[in-house]
């Protein structure tokens, strides 16, 4: 442990956390730049940044509507060794907090108020607010407690002398929302890379942690990926009166998603760690109106975790899935045609129905093949018109593409019912430790060294998993094969590299282990968001700070 660093830590953590809760910073919104300006000056009255004005900053990110930035600080030392102190600076909303929505972001007030109605908590928050083991407020666990245990070290490593390698802090926009911050930071870490010659380490993030009992603690190696198939079903047009004649959309899309909701299949399994099966998380279908016809269309998207399968292979899952979903789904209607015909003492003709699955692409391309240049041009006008859409709010980024294939469907001569499946943003890669073939001995059995340490020091031991399971941005710390990457995104995502974009071959540059080292909290993004003071205070900077010495040797 740097004793140095550490001294007198806890008073620093305090006199950040707080001010920093307060400033109201909620995801997708103006106010994060709010905290943009907070961490921005606290590096600007540092005499270390004093001295070093090119080594901190802020970095725009692209075409952002909101205008929001990264913020940076790097304290160098001896060598090129680079340790990434990561953490996001945007929390969620506070609608949860319904009449306390003026306390959410000052934690002693609030705490007051909590008592007040503390009847009303679960046992075990009652519990923890009567402790005063806790504090609560929005974003205490989630994450500006790891942010302000981040900074505390910041200033504490820039005033070291002779400090062994380099400490580069980011804390990024809209984790919450679309992670546009953590993809642009991607960027950031290039062009750092080779301005001060960096050579990359690993990445700590500090995002809270749960706990199953009271004194474990749990480390990450990783993180889960995500990613989200959409399913558009084009159905035939019939009247409801003769039903047999046409084909509903809504039925063969209730087939598809009876098969892949919480289908195993869809799950990865690694050691003893699983990723969560798939669920939806949106259903809808074309009609704006009430008539007497089937609607031409739905579709819906599905949320699927992985650990360690890409685009293409999930892809490939779900488009058999679809298949399968579709044979047996006209199986069903010709069986039911079969005994309605019966009943009218009528002769039984199959239905004409055939299981059709395309990818967007192959839609796009039948388009093509079909209309060329008039479809390209139309399909440019219709791109510039989806962009509209979703700056105004009209259209979320994941709805608009239902918007893209029901235009190019403008262009598709085959009317037969199909179902077209693709991916829509965000696109989170699965990373972790356990996958990098070559992992530097020193970044190796991290988790044991950090173990022994807290059990010496805290008499608290600490459990690995190998994938942090709550979605975060340590999914772009990593990629190996950004080329098969970028395909399949090309292939299935009709956004990417236009609304949507993630420099993966960038990510390929600054790859490097990852790990997370946060504080007990519990509740996230709910009222009773709570981190556990001796976590904030005492021990997590002092893992954090303890695994820094030994990896910047
Ligand atoms: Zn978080």
């Amino acid at each position: 442990m740097n004793t140095e660093a550490i001294k007198g830590i806890d008073k620093e953590i305090e006199s950040i956390f707080f001010p920093l809760v307060k400033v109201k910073s909620d995801t997708y919104t103006a106010y994060e730049k709010d905290a943009e300006a907070f961490i921005a000056d606290f590096f600007r009255r540092l005499d270390y940044f004093k001295e070093h004005k090119d080594q901190h900053g802020t970095y725009a990110i692209k075409e952002d509507i909101l205008g929001r930035e990264v913020c940076w600080g790097l304290v160098k030392g001896i060598g090129d060794d680079t340790i990434v102190l990561m953490n996001h600076h945007d929390v969620v909303d506070i609608e949860d907090f319904k009449t306390l929505k003026d306390y959410a972001y000052s934690p002693e007030e609030l705490e007051s108020q909590l008592m007040k109605m503390k009847k009303d908590l679960s046992p075990e928050a009652r519990e923890d607010l009567e402790s005063g083991d806790y504090i609560f407020g929005r974003g205490t666990a989630d994450m500006k407690a790891g942010a302000a245990i981040q900074l505390s070290l910041m200033k504490k490593y820039s005033t070291m002398k002779n400090l062994k390698g380099n400490i580069l802090f980011l804390s990024v926009p809209d984790e919450e929302n679309m992670s546009a911050g953590m993809r642009s930071t991607i960027e950031l870490l290039d062009a750092l890379k080779q301005k001060f010659h960096l050579r990359y380490l690993i990445t700590i993030n500090s995002e809270p942690h749960q706990r199953v009992e009271k004194e474990i603690g749990i480390i990450s190696q990783g993180s889960v990926g995500k990613m989200m198939p959409f399913v558009y079903v084009r159905g035939s047009l019939s009247h409801v009166g003769k039903v047999f004649e046409g084909f509903n959309p809504i039925s063969l899309l209730s087939w598809i998603i009876n098969k892949t909701n919480l289908n195993l299949e869809l799950s990865d399994f690694i050691l003893d760690e699983a990723s969560p099966p798939p669920t939806w998380l949106c259903v809808r279908d074309s009609k704006t109106h009430y008539d007497v016809s089937m609607p031409l269309s739905a579709y819906g998207y599905m949320s699927v975790h992985t650990l360690n399968k890409e685009p293409a292979a999930i892809l490939d899952i779900i488009r058999s899935m679809c298949y399968e979903a579709f044979s047996q789904l006209i199986e069903d209607m010709n069986n039911k045609y079969k005994v309605f015909r019966e009943r009218k003492n009528k002769t039984f003709e199959a239905l004409p129905w055939k299981p059709k699955v395309v990818t967007y692409k192959e839609l796009y391309d039948e388009a093509y093949n079909n209309h060329g240049d008039k479809f390209l041009k139309h399909y440019k006008r219709i791109l510039e018109e989806a962009r509209l859409k979703v700056e105004s709010g009209e259209k979320s980024i994941v709805d608009i593409n239902f918007y893209l294939v029901e235009n190019i469907y403008n262009y598709i001569d085959d009317l037969a019912p199909r179902v077209v499946i693709g991916l829509a943003p965000p696109y989170y890669p699965n990373v972790s430790n356990i996958n990098i073939k070559n992992l530097e001995d020193r970044c190796k059995n991290l988790y044991s060294k950090i173990a022994e340490y807290t059990m010496e020091n805290f008499q608290q031991s600490y459990v690995n998993e190998y994938f942090f399971t709550g979605i975060s941005d340590l999914s772009y710390t990593f990629m190996e094969k950004a080329d098969e990457v970028v395909k399949s995104l090309e292939d299935y995502m009709p956004l990417y590299g236009f609304l949507y974009k993630i420099p993966l071959d960038k990510i390929q540059n600054i790859s490097m282990p990852c790990l997370n080292i946060g504080p007990w909290g519990k509740d996230f993004h709910k009222l009773t968001e709570r981190v556990l003071k001796e976590d904030l205070f005492n021990r997590t900077p002092k893992i954090i700070d303890h695994v820094i010495s030994i990896l910047l040797v």
